[in-house]
């Protein structure tokens, strides 16, 4: 049997987790969980041998299974395989049939890589490309063989099956989510929070988000697409707990009691507070925001050290050496930049101060929060939050 027409198998390389020595089985478990959450299929199997990952699944299903393995981190690439059993003259067979693929698809030249855990097969890899070779030339001689700089190259793996593949996919790399820890992500309907929680995420960090909304002065519209980021995010992160946390008293204090060039600043140290102590009490090890340097006023460095005062968890920033032409190309590529730039203002922009400080000295930030005594607003905010699981 060549074939297995029922069903399909996906040979998965995984990436820097081969790095990870002793934790490797660990990582290895997690990104099979992760695998299995995406697929949302009891009728595919997941298995790991010597390193690689085989997934099954029904023919069915194979698009779905495409579609998870590419939202996926933790892989460095994959490929659609065909199986077959021992028998050299099945295998040959299954290369013609690869072949024909890709002659179909236009490639000219091949060549053909072979390894062979099972040290028994009685042909050794270099023997199995010689035989590959040939079998292919002869059904079809439009295609030469090319060994320097082949148009594609048709994979061979003798395990306990033979596995033939030749278009391999670049997976989406980085470790799998849930490998180091969780983190709170400052979630606004912008542009940048939504990348820095993907970066994040693939460093292996498990996402769970806060926004802060301002109701009326914020519309249902902003929140809506905050709730559609989280959504799109949640499909790389394995989902995103967001924390919706009106914070409309705590902006009006902000305006009677603080002076107008600094409510940006004190607005973004109430932030850093309420998103503190939600990681605290959830378990996240850190905050993580979008800010970029210098890219608002609220970002040059004295002002980041003015809302970094607030905060006792690290604050990971991952756009903060990055310009906004890459973060745009991020955030296109994963499909949040449609949603971000719709035009529903959030309370930053509505607030913001015509002349705000530019270069803020933390001591002061320090009195001019504390004169606020918004901490009770804060908690109120929090105990009336609202939860939502999103993405997946
Ligand atoms: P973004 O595109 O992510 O909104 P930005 O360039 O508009 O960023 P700011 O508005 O200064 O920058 O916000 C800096 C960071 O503060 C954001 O990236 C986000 O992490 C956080 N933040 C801003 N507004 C909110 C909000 N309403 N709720 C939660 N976090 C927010
Ligand atoms: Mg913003």
């Amino acid at each position: 049997m060549a074939d297995m027409p029922e069903s399909f198998t996906f040979l998965l390389k995984p990436g820097e987790l081969t790095l990870k020595g002793g934790n490797r089985g660990d990582f290895e478990q997690v990104l099979k969980r992760n695998l299995s959450t995406l697929l949302q299929s009891a009728a595919c199997r997941v298995r790991i041998r010597d390193g690689r990952f085989f997934l099954h699944c029904p023919r069915e299903i194979s698009g779905q299974a495409e579609d998870a393995l590419d939202r996926l981190f933790g892989i460095a690439g994959w490929a659609k395989t065909r199986t077959s059993d021992k028998e050299l003259r099945n295998i040959l067979k299954a290369c013609v049939e690869e072949a024909k693929t890709l002659a179909e698809g236009g490639i000219r030249s091949f060549k053909v890589e072979a390894r062979r855990s099972d040290k028994s097969f009685p042909l050794n890899s270099y023997g199995i490309c010689c035989a590959a070779g040939d079998a292919v030339r002869e059904e079809l001689p439009a295609l030469t063989v090319n060994v320097r700089s082949p148009e594609a190259v048709i994979s061979v793996e003798i395990r306990e099956k033979a596995y033939i593949y030749s278009l391999e996919k670049k997976g989406r790399g980085g470790l799998p989510v849930g490998t180091a820890g969780r983190g709170l992500l400052l979630l606004s309907g912008g542009i940048d929070s939504p990348v820095a929680g993907y970066l994040m995420a693939g460093r292996g960090m498990g996402i769970d988000a806060v926004y802060f909304h301002t109701p009326p002065y914020t519309s249902q519209e902003a929140l809506d697409k905050v709730v559609t980021l989280a959504e799109i995010l949640g499909r790389y992160t394995m989902g995103v707990k967001l924390r919706i946390t009106g914070f409309t008293e705590v902006q009006k204090r902000i305006k009677e009691r603080g002076p107008l060039p600094w409510t940006t600043v004190l607005l973004r140290m109430a932030m850093m507070e309420g998103a503190e102590k939600i990681a605290r009490k959830q378990g996240d090890k850190c905050l993580i925001t979008g800010e970029s340097l210098s890219q608002v006023a609220s970002q040059t460095v004295e002002n980041i050290a003015c809302t970094q005062s607030r905060a006792g968890l690290p604050v990971l920033r991952p756009l903060i050496g990055m310009d906004k032409e890459g973060i745009i190309k991020i955030a296109q590529a994963i499909g949040t930049y449609e949603s971000s730039i719709l035009p529903y203002p959030d309370c930053c922009i509505l607030f913001s101060p015509p002349h705000p400080v530019l270069r803020g000295n933390p001591m002061e930030a320090r009195s001019l929060y504390a004169a606020l005594d918004a901490s009770p607003l804060i908690d109120q905010a929090l105990g009336r939050s609202e939860l939502k699981k999103c993405g997946i």
